[in-house]
């Protein structure tokens, strides 16, 4: 069977921060671990490119709106690039023919299904967010994200009976058919919905846009609210408006349909997209996992607020599994929190220099120095066979609920277990010819052998050369029954060290 999962696809006003990182790691990290249960699993990302923010920030730089969005958007290609994140398809919602045909397809069943009607609207405008909030949900008359004043406007839009929804949806959210990931989350938006949902404004007048966006169909006065355009990247990107087979096999008959996102996008991703695909009459999503922001002294990261931290320099100084190590093994994946250089630094050396690479590079220099290189034969039950049987199982229950931390922390669990069973044994001391020796070299290569199939949704590359220390393929998926079957007899090679030591930054 097939999954589909997908990132939001970022504005892309300015240079991706961490929490841009954070997003596309996570959701690599969960496609990986998705291909091991399903047969084809369909990566999608892309940018948001049809907003407001886009032409102003073009205008500011003196550029034209598309040339600003092209130069920008090969900055978030080329850091999920060096990031190890493989989509498999980039969608590009100014330019990319499949989106504007799928988002104008979508807006045309809307209307059929008598959902969309025009009216005058006046509202509280934050071009940041481009959303429109309830003078509640400001703080000191202010955003809560941007801590600016929002505009008041007043135009004639196209509204969508978002109201017609509120028991559809709600069946969705009791019966499990839409699950949000944590509990938590999936709380708030029942309450939301149970409190009853307003009809939403879906158009903005093409003026006030600058002229830049989709237009409604049938009405060039007006362009599609740039959100109601961008929810349908994600299913415009598999062509389903032109009968592509993608469409069939990893929407409508995928087993998973995942959106990940961060907590402040929830509404748009399990009220109004599961509303309007109610309307369009296409499926659900079935699951959206909602992380939460990369803090700095407590506050969401943003170029507005000018604390983006850099994720291309922190690569460049600490190099990619550094970076993806911290966001995965340090940040809680429903939380908030702040990951410092210091956090990161220290997560790798400890966890992956001395943790993993230091149980690696021993174990493979006994089988060389005691076995000449070649993994021997022994018991199979006993040893680490609890140890490792326990990881296998709770590695893969904490990615099922998408707790990327969590899985980590067995993981190195294992790690501790498995440098703690030399040191018990102490195969030095062993005669050089015992059973007893055999067991302990045979356990140890399985427990690493384990450990980098465990890891390779979270660090690929170097999953890879764990496995090759011991000539075991790439894609190798080690399950708990059979945690130790033909590895006797394989050559163990002792590999260049796999996460040489970080030096602490510079303070
Ligand atoms: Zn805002």
């Amino acid at each position: 069977m097939a999954g589909f999962i997908s990132t939001t696809i970022p504005y892309v006003n300015a240079r991706p921060h961490l929490g841009h990182a954070l997003e596309f790691v996570e959701t690599d990290a969960y496609a990986r671990f998705m291909r091991r249960d399903e047969d084809e699993v369909f990566f999608l990302t892309g940018s948001d490119e049809n907003s407001l923010k886009n032409v102003l920030a073009a205008e500011a730089a003196g550029l034209s709106t598309a040339d600003l969005v092209a130069r920008n958007v090969v900055a978030f290609e080329s850091l999920q690039h060096r990031l190890g994140c493989a989509p498999d398809y980039f969608v590009r919602t100014s330019v990319d023919p499949l989106h504007r045909e799928g988002a104008t397809a979508v807006w045309e069943r809307l209307v059929a299904a008598g959902d969309i009607y025009t009216r005058a609207y006046e509202g509280l405008y934050c071009v940041g967010c481009e959303q429109f909030y309830e003078p509640s949900e400001l703080v000191d008359g202010r955003c809560p994200d941007h801590l600016t004043t929002p505009d008041t406007v007043r135009e004639d839009n196209y509204f969508f009976r978002l109201s017609r929804y509120e028991d559809d949806l709600l069946k969705a959210l009791e019966s499990g058919a839409l699950r949000i990931h944590p509990e938590s989350r999936r709380n708030e938006v029942v309450s939301f919905v149970r409190s009853g949902l307003q009809d939403i404004s879906v158009s903005r007048s093409s003026a006030r846009a600058h002229g830049w966006g989709i237009p409604v169909p049938g009405d060039d006065s007006q362009v599609m609210y740039v959100w109601i355009d961008a929810l349908t990247n994600y299913v415009n990107a598999l062509g389903w408006t032109r009968d592509d087979p993608r469409y069939e096999r990893f929407w409508a008959g995928a087993t998973r349909r995942v959106h990940v996102m961060g907590k402040g996008v929830i509404r748009f991703h399990a009220v109004y997209w599961p509303a309007m695909l109610l309307s369009a009459g296409l499926p659900l999503p079935t699951d959206l996992v909602v992380h939460g922001y990369i803090t700095a002294g407590g506050r969401k990261l943003g170029k507005s607020l000018g604390n983006a931290v850099d994720p291309d320099a922190l690569v460049d100084r600490y190099g990619a599994r550094a970076v993806r190590w911290a966001l995965l093994a340090t940040f809680a994946p429903f939380g908030d929190g702040d990951v410092t250089e210091e956090r990161l630094v220290a997560a790798y050396n400890t966890d992956l220099a001395n943790g993993l690479g230091n149980l690696v590079s021993r174990v493979t220099s006994m089988i060389g120095r005691y076995r000449a290189g070649t993994v021997p034969a022994g018991a199979v039950g006993g040893g680490l066979t609890g140890a490792v049987t326990a990881a296998i199982g709770q590695v893969g229950q904490a990615m099922t609920g998408y707790d990327h931390r969590t899985a980590l922390q067995h993981l190195m669990t294992l790690v501790a277990r498995a440098n703690a069973y030399v040191d018990e044994n102490a195969p030095w001391h062993l005669a050089r010819e015992s059973a007893a020796l055999d067991t302990c070299l045979l356990h140890l290569a399985g427990a690493v052998r384990a450990l980098g199939s465990l890891l390779r949704p979270f660090l690929p590359d170097a999953a890879a050369e764990v496995l090759a220390a011991l000539h075991q393929p790439p894609d190798l998926v080690v399950a708990a029954g059979t945690w130790l079957d033909g590895l006797a007899g394989t050559p163990a090679d002792k590999p260049a060290p796999i996460f040489p030591r970080l030096d602490p930054p510079a303070t």
